[in-house]
């Protein structure tokens, strides 16, 4: 497995294996901390590309002026090593001023899903998401790039953006992977203590709950996210940052669920903000 830090590097590997056979390029974009969501992406990558490159990149745009950049988790030789053992082709790691260039004012702005859902509490999170995603797809020249279903809201804002730019890339959504106890499993788990592991157990009831009422018949709204707003009300030392019932495409509230409805919770438990959600209907 090769190391590339430039985008020329990686743009270059990427003509050439592509060159070699007529292959397929896979991407796989994430911050580091790799977990076993992450691996279930490469893996997922491998499975149906030639090569895979894995960007480990902590991207500072996406963060508020308050948020956790300074302090996110990175491990990048544990991250290469895990990388390896999934079978990825390579690792792209570029430094800030590699994907940043000194004086660049150019951004990507899905205008009205970016205020949505996370966009919502997380002003130009998802213009920092979509700036950094566009870059890593021009510079791998992917034919797919892979991500989780656990960001849903990222999901939709990049597949209106591949649409919108006419990215040839196709975008891939994998399934959440979760602790056995059913918490999500994100690199931000690593910052809970052992008390707040317990309480972020909240989300996932709150999400199996709306998956439970659905498959009972339920498919108001209203009914299923006073169900989630009960369970989280049972712990007082999380903050609900939403719990909404949207459509997967636009994240636009809807009343009644349907086949791909996207129902989605966000909390702070403690500092820590989680989130977690379902495709129900
Ligand atoms: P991150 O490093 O947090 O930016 O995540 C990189 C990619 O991994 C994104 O596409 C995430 O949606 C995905 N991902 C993170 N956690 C999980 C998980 N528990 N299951 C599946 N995919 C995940």
């Amino acid at each position: 497995m090769e190391i590339l830090h430039t985008v020329a590097e990686l743009r270059q590997w990427s003509r050439e294996e592509r060159n070699d056979g007529g292959n397929t390029i896979g991407l796989v974009p994430t911050m580091g901390a790799l977990h076993a969501g992450h691996a279930s992406l490469i893996r997922a990558a491998k499975d149906s590309v030639g090569y895979v490159a894995v960007s480990i990149f902590v991207n500072p745009t996406q963060f508020g002026p308050n948020e956790d950049y300074a302090r996110y988790p990175r491990t990048f030789e544990a991250d290469c090593a895990l990388a390896q053992a999934e079978g990825a082709d390579v690792v792209f790691a570029p430094s800030v001023e590699e994907l940043y260039p000194p004086g660049a004012t150019t951004f990507v702005e899905v205008e009205g899903l970016s205020k949505r859902l996370d966009g919502g509490s997380r002003p130009g999170h998802f213009r920092g998401v979509a700036t950094v995603v566009a870059k890593l797809l021009i510079a791998a020249e992917a034919d797919r790039a892979f991500f989780g279903q656990k960001d849903a809201a990222q999901v939709a804002v990049l597949r209106r953006m591949a649409a919108d730019l006419r990215l040839p890339a196709e975008i891939v959504v994998c399934p959440i992977v979760r602790e056995p106890d059913g918490l999500a499993l994100s690199s931000r788990n690593a910052y809970l203590s052992p008390a707040e592991r317990l309480q972020a157990l909240a989300l996932s009831r709150a999400v199996r709950q709306a998956e439970f009422l659905v498959s009972s018949g339920e498919r108001r709204a209203i009914v299923l996210i006073e169900a989630a707003s009960q369970i989280f009300a049972a712990n007082p030392s999380i903050r609900i940052d939403y719990i909404e019932l949207v459509n997967w495409a636009t994240l636009e509230p809807v009343e009644v669920a349907a086949p791909g409805t996207l129902f989605a919770v966000a909390a702070l438990v403690g500092a820590t903000r989680l989130i977690d959600n379902t495709i129900v209907g």
